[in-house]
């Protein structure tokens, strides 16, 4: 940043001085020029009030030791007079645009160049009263001559100038950038650095950012170390009987039911590590999966016939009302939605009660109901129950087969999808969850 603030700078200085000299160079030279051509006429004046060719020859000899050729045009155009070369030999001058300005308008001028490059010839014409003309011509330097003898001097002030921009450009840069340095060596308190007013809104946002991979990062932390700790309780279990199995040390009796701890505490290792796998995929925020059009209803009839089964088990009647209900979104997320919800609503019941999932369009919407006359979750717990493994009973969630992962999971699928989560519940009378999504084929109802 310093480097291109430095190089950008030096470039400016550089632009400038180039463009100041060569403005500076065009204005003085039109001075010249102006100079030049007033004194000419100055000459020419005074001459025409000594019309006698006699009494020029005097005048023109002296102004020629000035650098000055006076020329004196008859009429016709023909050349009464010349003070470099020989009058007879020139042409007639009618045609020199100074001339025939002079006649046409009692004065006339012109700049030309003359032979080469390095000098321009000037020129000013009088109209006489015998109706000729008189005109005085001087040589100058050209603007691309005065330009190279000033060459030299110029490179010189340029190169001291660039010299003199480029250390102002460094301390510049060096002092424009200390505040933004001093910020990044004390990230905690910018203010203690005298910052500027634009980078506040800057810091702001790196702070936030830093503040929530730090967030993030705990978070990470934690769960990993639940994870593990949820890992061990079954696979403790499944050492223990194997290695009881394996010593000859299970009374025969016992092999079968060991057997079935072992394959229930498997059981649990693998839908933990399903779901941990589901969470880490769910987090990828980048990864979007292809879109479709999908029948939450049909979604939810297919969910509560799987469920019908482990439902009878708990003595709870489970339903579904509603009707055809088109969203947006990828199948499995969908699937995995209703079945967490429904699946809790089941579990977290008594026996007798029921379980009644609606799903159906509201206007430009369609809502997923799930609702319970089960234990309902105390108000202290309801904020945290969508929390990576937070349980309200911990002993009533594993002995029903929960990993405390599943409302995670649906938090991140109603993120996902855009969608809008809410929860009713009371102890005892049982609980409401509902999500809200856009309908997918967004005509009204
Ligand atoms: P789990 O696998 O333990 O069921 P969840 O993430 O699905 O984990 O739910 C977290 C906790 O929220 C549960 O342990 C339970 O205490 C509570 N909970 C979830 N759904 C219900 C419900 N329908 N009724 C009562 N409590 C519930």
């Amino acid at each position: 940043m310093k480097k291109k603030i430095n190089l950008q700078m030096a470039a400016i200085a550089v632009i400038a001085i180039a463009a100041t000299l060569l403005l500076v160079s065009a204005v003085c030279y039109d001075l010249l020029r102006t100079q030049i051509l007033n004194d000419l006429r100055t000459y020419a004046h005074l001459l025409k009030s000594r019309e006698a060719v006699e009494d020029m020859r005097d005048r023109a000899y002296d102004f020629g030791k000035d650098g000055l050729r006076v020329t004196v045009v008859a009429k016709d155009g023909g050349i009464v007079y010349e003070s470099d070369a020989d009058a007879e030999k020139m042409t007639n001058h009618s045609g020199r645009p100074e001339i025939e300005q002079a006649f046409s308008e009692g004065e006339g001028q012109a700049v030309r160049r003359s032979g080469t490059l390095q000098k321009n010839a000037f020129y000013f014409a009088v109209r006489t009263q015998d109706g000729g003309v008189i005109r005085v011509s001087r040589e100058a330097d050209s603007i691309w001559s005065i330009f190279a003898g000033a060459l030299p001097a110029i490179l010189g002030i340029t190169a001291l100038l660039v010299l003199l921009c480029t250390a102002i450009a460094h301390f510049l840069t060096k002092s424009l950038i200390a505040p933004v340095e001093k910020i990044a060596q004390n990230m905690d308190h910018p203010e203690e650095n005298g910052i500027y007013e634009e980078l506040v809104p800057f810091i702001a946002t790196i702070k936030k950012q830093h503040e929530d991979i730090l967030r993030n990062a705990g978070m990470r932390q934690e769960f990993t170390a639940n994870v593990s700790h949820e890992l061990k309780t079954p696979l403790t279990a499944i050492s223990g009987y194997s290695e009881l199995i394996e010593n000859g040390m299970a009374p025969e009796e016992d092999v079968t039911r060991f057997a079935g701890e072992i394959h229930r505490n498997a059981d649990r290792l693998l839908t933990l590590i399903n779901d941990v796998i589901r969470l880490s995929e769910l987090d990828v925020t980048d990864r979007e999966e292809p879109l479709e059009v999908i029948d939450l209803y049909e979604i939810a009839e297919t969910c509560v016939s799987m469920l019908q089964i482990s439902a009878e088990n708990h003595g709870v009647t489970l339903r579904l009302q509603g009707s055809e209900s088109p969203v947006s979104s990828e199948k499995q997320m969908l699937e995995e939605l209703v079945y967490n919800l429904c699946d809790n609503a089941i579990r977290y019941n008594n026996k007798g009660g029921s379980v009644t999932v609606y799903v159906r369009p509201e206007k430009d919407r369609v809502a997923l109901t799930v609702e319970d006359t089960g234990i309902g979750i105390p108000k202290e717990h309801q904020e945290r129950i969508f929390e990576r493994f937070y349980r309200v009973d911990k002993s009533r969630s594993k002995s029903t087969g929960g990993t405390g992962l599943g409302l995670a999971i649906v938090k991140h699928i109603v993120a996902k999808n855009h969608a809008e989560m809410t929860l009713e519940s009371e102890v005892a009378k049982g609980t409401k969850i509902r999500v809200v999504f856009a309908r997918a084929d967004g005509c009204q109802e």
